[in-house]
């Protein structure tokens, strides 16, 4: 073999590097074609009160199902999608399905949407924003838009004048994945944030014992409530988990342990529950 002949290690990583890049062109070019063949779905997840339990929102989470391929995780698409430009069309169909499906559900209830930073820097995205929401009815104080910090490194600029202006329609902005990326906190200065979500590398952290986890999670939920913010626990799966978020104070939760992401319809048929009907009276 090439590797023991001392120097030639290529020649056994370059075929790998090839069938990479081969399966990466081949997922592409199903990606062109996923929006056109009715390829795609949103799952929604259930985000409660972490007091009363009460079904606040859903978050929208894309599904892709592709004929050539199978179904493909989000950790595999949307980075391509976002590496070609294909996630400006494919998140305005999500947003408008989103939008259309929140209608089906009660009106306290709002549904929150995924927002990529090349999304979000495309010169159309509010009025994709404020058609979604015309063309469906959905009331803008419904609608919550999840950005991560990331999107502040590259042109925090125009990133903050498209939130201010998505803010000013009347919708909501989360920050999501908090504490992962690179977290300058001077935005939180200048944008008001509807929700931070607290990533769930913390949440498992914390409830390990972890004494960092647990001071960052006190001192975000901290931050957030003197700033007027929300604060949502992202990837709650235990009852072990589940107890130190609320001694720990988070708002909101999210996570198997509450439900997974589930279909549209399964979302819907929540509210037909005697137990939903009975928390209402
Ligand atoms: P995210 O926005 O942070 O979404 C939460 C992810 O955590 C989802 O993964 C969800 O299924 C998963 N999750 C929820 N509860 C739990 C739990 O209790 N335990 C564990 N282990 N995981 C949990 P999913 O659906 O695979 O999505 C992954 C990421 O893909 C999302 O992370 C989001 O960044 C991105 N994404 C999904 N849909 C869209 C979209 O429509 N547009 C854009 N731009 N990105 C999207
Ligand atoms: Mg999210
Ligand atoms: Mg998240
Ligand atoms: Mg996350």
């Amino acid at each position: 073999r090439a590797k023991d002949e001392g120097g030639g290690l290529h020649f056994d990583y370059e075929p790998a590097l090839h069938a990479h890049a081969e399966e990466r062109r081949k997922l592409e070019f199903s990606l062109r074609h996923a929006l056109e063949r009715g390829e795609f779905a949103l799952a929604y997840q259930p985000v409660v009160d972490a007091i009363t339990e009460a079904p606040l929102s859903f978050e929208a989470l894309l599904r892709w199902h592709s004929a050539d391929h199978g179904p493909v995780s989000p950790a595999k698409f949307i980075p391509l999608a976002e590496d070609t430009r294909l996630i400006v069309p494919i998140g305005e169909w999500v947003l408008r399905t989103a939008c259309f499906q929140a209608m089906n559900w009660p009106a306290p209830i709002k549904v929150a949407v995924n927002v990529s930073g090349e999304q979000l820097l495309d010169p159309s995205f509010a009025e994709v924003v404020v058609s979604a929401l015309a063309a469906s009815g959905l009331p803008p104080h419904r609608l919550e838009i999840e950005v991560t910090e990331s999107i502040f490194v590259r042109d925090g600029t125009a990133a903050q004048q498209t939130l201010e202006r998505i803010m000013s329609l009347g919708c909501g902005v989360a920050l999501d994945d908090f504490g992962t990326g690179y977290s300058s906190l001077g935005y939180l200065r200048k944008l008001r944030f509807s929700t931070i979500k607290v990533d769930r590398s913390f949440v498992q952290g914390a409830a390990r014992d972890n004494p960092e986890s647990l001071a960052i999670v006190r001192a975000v939920v901290a931050m957030a409530d003197s700033l007027e913010m929300s604060t949502t626990a992202e990837g709650v799966e235990t009852e072990e988990e589940l107890a130190v978020i609320r001694r720990l104070g988070c708002k909101k939760i999210q996570g198997y342990y509450f439900g997974r992401p589930m279909t549209a319809h399964d979302a819907t048929a929540l509210f037909d529950t005697i137990a939903w009907r009975r928390q209402q009276a």
